[in-house]
């Protein structure tokens, strides 16, 4: 990973969207200038970002989490014109399918990579299905027993191939959470990641978002990301990776609110208030790329 920027640097400032004559979007400069070179060659350049935390905001019950009412419009028209434009999440596909059913052209990811919707062309390799399948009856015993010895203020998400162990609403039973989770690891050979107030058991397979982002890029020019959490890092430190060999531009924006993990804000190139400030940020790369589109076309046409 190239060193991060000093935290001075007005890189890190927030971006403060402004109210634009034309009905468009701005970012203040600083954002701007980081962000532009994603609109050089948006037919070879990927949008990539989280949901919780990044296009929804994070409430106690992860249930009921839902997008920003502009997100999946802002998303469509991102798709319209960028090769890649994906939603790459923990949530299963069948939630994030449900949450966005109207984002056309939108590669859904679910399970860090372990399941993903038939937008986007790419290897096979990015869903290793017959695998991950064999870890079924598995995490249903896990969260069967994760249940019967966790107070019922402790969340255990069933999400398939993974559970997620949430103490949001008891903050105080942290500890008793990770110690059964732990114990569930040692005894499974699941692994245990740490989230947002919550600790996830996955199966051992090497897919996360570092290993999703890296098929997702291919042959692209330039790729961004917009996280909020330490599951998103291995995804930033992929991108960050691929710029230093000079492989592609590539931008991380992380989308900070109270209780953001100071590593995932000190990796990012770009810190922006939150799901309402990773939201600018999309629908300021979709209207850049539509006015460009659209200008190109002007010159083209005869007078
Ligand atoms: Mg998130």
């Amino acid at each position: 990973m190239p060193p991060a920027a000093p935290l001075s640097s007005p890189l890190r400032r927030r971006a403060h969207p402004l109210t634009d004559p034309g009905g468009g979007h701005v970012l203040d400069d600083a954002a701007a200038a980081r962000l532009a070179p994603l609109l050089r060659s948006p037919s070879s350049t990927a949008i990539l970002t989280d949901f919780d935390g990044t296009l929804a905001p994070i409430v106690e019950d992860p249930a009921s989490a839902r997008p920003l009412p502009e997100a999946e419009t802002v998303l469509r028209e991102l798709a319209r014109r960028f090769k890649v434009v994906a939603v790459v999440s923990g949530r299963p596909l069948a939630f994030l399918t449900d949450r966005l059913p109207a984002a056309d052209g939108v590669a859904l990811v679910g399970l860090y990579g372990l399941e993903r919707s038939g937008t986007v062309d790419g290897p096979d390799a990015l869903v290793p299905g017959r695998a991950s399948r064999r870890w079924r009856p598995v995490v249903v015993g896990v969260v069967d027993r994760l249940r019967a010895v966790l107070p019922a203020e402790v969340g255990v998400e069933d999400k398939g191939m993974t559970t997620a162990v949430h103490w949001r609403r008891r903050p105080d039973l942290a500890e008793l959470a990770r110690a059964a989770v732990a114990e569930e690891a040692a005894r499974t050979g699941l692994v245990a990641h740490d989230g947002r107030m919550s600790v996830e058991l996955r199966p051992p397979l090497g897919v996360d978002k570092g290993s999703t982002v890296t098929d997702l890029v291919r042959g692209c020019t330039a790729a961004c990301f917009l996280g909020d959490d330490l599951g998103d890092l291995p995804a930033f430190d992929v991108l960050d990776a691929l710029s230093a060999s000079g492989a592609m531009d590539t931008v991380t924006v992380a989308a900070r609110d109270r209780e953001s993990a100071p590593e995932v804000l000190a990796a990012a190139d770009l810190v922006v208030p939150g799901p309402a400030g990773a939201l600018d940020v999309l629908a300021w790369l979709a209207d850049r790329a539509d006015r460009a589109d659209r200008a190109d076309q002007a010159d083209g046409s005869p007078d």
